[in-house]
């Protein structure tokens, strides 16, 4: 038997990024009792997870802001740090009926939608359908994926639909094998029996599917404070080991050693080195001594673009007897896409309000305008079913990110499907994820990108504590030799 801690006082372990991979990695290290030292390009830490506080009560989610129930590991840490009476319940889009779905030019309320839309798009991809319930599923899982998906995969599935998916669907409840009372097609239960035509569909939705799930769940948590306090609270447990403005402008693996350089001009050799750098980032980094199976991994991992729009509002007009909205969001089929109300407790009268969450080519949209530009428009659409938002002086701060532009992750997350190019996709657990997450000499991986929880804070954390599992056992097994 070897004790873990007789290597680890002296040993040193760098760790590039201070993200929530990074973070977590600093901090199971130094718990391990591992001397660790974290460089992080940008003057702060937590990397997409971005609370922006206009004041200490009132503040968005600019990168993440909502945690599932079965994330376990993120609830883990959560409690760990004694943040759990900061967790609250997160309304999401489709859980409150009195919210907007803005489609096909008309506004509706969530609760009538899919009613009165089945109308319509009888014309539209189907007119031989011989369910009426069938007609109504349809609708409300076009909906749906409407609401979240991005264009790349909206675009794939009206095509699914044209082309047999919609006849499939009715047969399925032709043969009762799919079975609903018409009130029972709701947004909450178009999900349950999917799996009945699942293989159906294209193979990017099939990959999204999983967050479409997730993000539509009742079981959703968020962290009153802003989800800024989890990387916060991290970090107070490692405050000297992080620093700051440290771009790393290059990686070279010799043998056993991981060169680094710094923008700075600043270099550093060391043994075990964590990367938690998004590939969007690292493929344009100086690398040598990689693989070349490796290094096509980072150039071809593909991330999806994401923009998030906020309004700091005089008044929290969407809570008035008029819409009567609490939380929850709205839906459109233009380029808001998604608007968050904010659930936090109104302490003040003011409110923070996610005017516009667009991923993939819809997001690419709103990044290519002016500033100023995106911001008016995105008011103007606001205003079509809150016209209170273009009063004077409504609008008292905004503040706005493309993830795309932004210059330390260019993109939003890392995504295994590809929209047009389906035929290039294959199982997540492929060759390409196995090149993602495996290690160069003592170069060890993690981040989102390189867990099957891509996306998520779930994933970033599950790759860090892999890649400790693996140089413990590195380190284990030379001193036992
Ligand atoms: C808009 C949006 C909404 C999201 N919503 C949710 C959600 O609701 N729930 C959820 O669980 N997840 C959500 N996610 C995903 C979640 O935010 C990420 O999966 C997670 O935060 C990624 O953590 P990470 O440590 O892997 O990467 P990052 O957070 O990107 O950390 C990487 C760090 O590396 C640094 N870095 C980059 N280049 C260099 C360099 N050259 N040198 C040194 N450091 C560098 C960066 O500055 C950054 O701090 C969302 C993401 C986005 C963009």
């Amino acid at each position: 038997m070897v004790s873990e801690n007789i290597f680890k006082e002296q040993k040193e372990i760098i760790i590039l990024g201070a993200g929530i991979a990074g973070l977590v990695a600093g901090y199971e290290l130094k718990k391990k009792g591992y001397t660790v030292k974290i460089y992080e390009a940008s003057d702060r830490i937590g990397g997409r997870v971005f609370t922006k506080y206009f004041n200490p009560d009132l503040y968005g989610e600019l990168g993440a802001m909502r945690i599932p129930d079965d994330h376990e590991l993120v609830l883990h840490y959560i409690k760990e740090l004694g943040l759990c009476n900061k967790l609250r319940r997160f309304k999401t889009v489709f859980n409150e009926d009195n919210c907007y779905a803005d489609l096909n030019n008309k506004i509706y309320r969530i609760d009538k939608v899919i009613k009165e839309l089945s109308l319509c798009y009888l014309n539209r991809f189907d007119q031989n359908l011989k369910s009426e319930t069938a007609r109504k599923y349809i609708t409300g899982l076009k909906i749906l994926i409407e609401a979240i998906s991005p264009v790349e995969i909206r675009e794939l599935f009206t095509r699914d639909l044209y082309n047999g998916l919609a006849q499939e669907i009715d047969t399925l409840f032709c043969n009762n094998e799919i079975k609903y009372d018409e009130e029972e097609v709701t947004f909450r239960n178009i999900l349950k029996h999917a799996d009945k035509f699942l293989d159906k569909v294209n193979p990017s939705l099939q990959l999204f599917l999983r967050d479409i799930i997730l993000e539509t769940k009742k079981e959703l948590y968020r962290l009153e404070g802003g989800m800024s306090i989890f990387p916060e609270a991290l970090a107070q447990f490692l405050k000297e080991e992080i620093h700051l403005n440290k771009p790393v402008s290059g990686i070279s693996v010799l043998g056993d050693e991981v060169h680094i350089e710094f923008n700075d001009g600043d270099t550093i050799i060391s043994s075990e080195t964590i990367c938690t750098i998004p590939y969007s980032v690292l493929k344009n980094l100086k690398l040598s001594g990689f693989s070349d199976s490796k290094l096509r991994a980072i150039n071809d991992l593909k991330y999806a673009d994401a923009s998030k729009v906020l309004f700091l509002c005089k008044e929290r007009f969407w809570e008035n007897e008029k819409h009567k909205i609490k939380s929850g969001a709205s839906i459109t089929d233009n380029k808001l896409r998604q608007v968050y109300y904010p659930d936090n407790e109104s302490k003040t009268k003011e409110g923070v309000l996610l005017g516009s969450y667009a991923i993939g080519g819809d997001s690419k949209e709103i990044a290519s305008m002016r500033k100023q530009d995106r911001l008016n428009e995105v008011k103007e659409l606001i205003g079509r079913f809150h016209p209170e938002i273009k009063e004077n002086n409504m609008v008292l701060k905004t503040e706005s990110i493309s993830w795309e532009d932004h210059k330390w992750t260019l993109g939003g997350c890392s995504v295994m499907w590809n929209g047009e190019n389906d035929q290039e996709l294959g199982d997540p657990i492929d060759q390409l994820y196995e090149d993602i997450i495996k290690p160069e000499g003592n170069l060890f991986f993690a981040g989102e990108h390189c867990s099957e929880k891509q996306a998520w804070i779930e994933g970033a954390i599950r790759s860090s504590l892999e890649q400790i599992e693996a140089i413990t056992k590195k380190d284990l097994a030379k001193v036992a030799v």
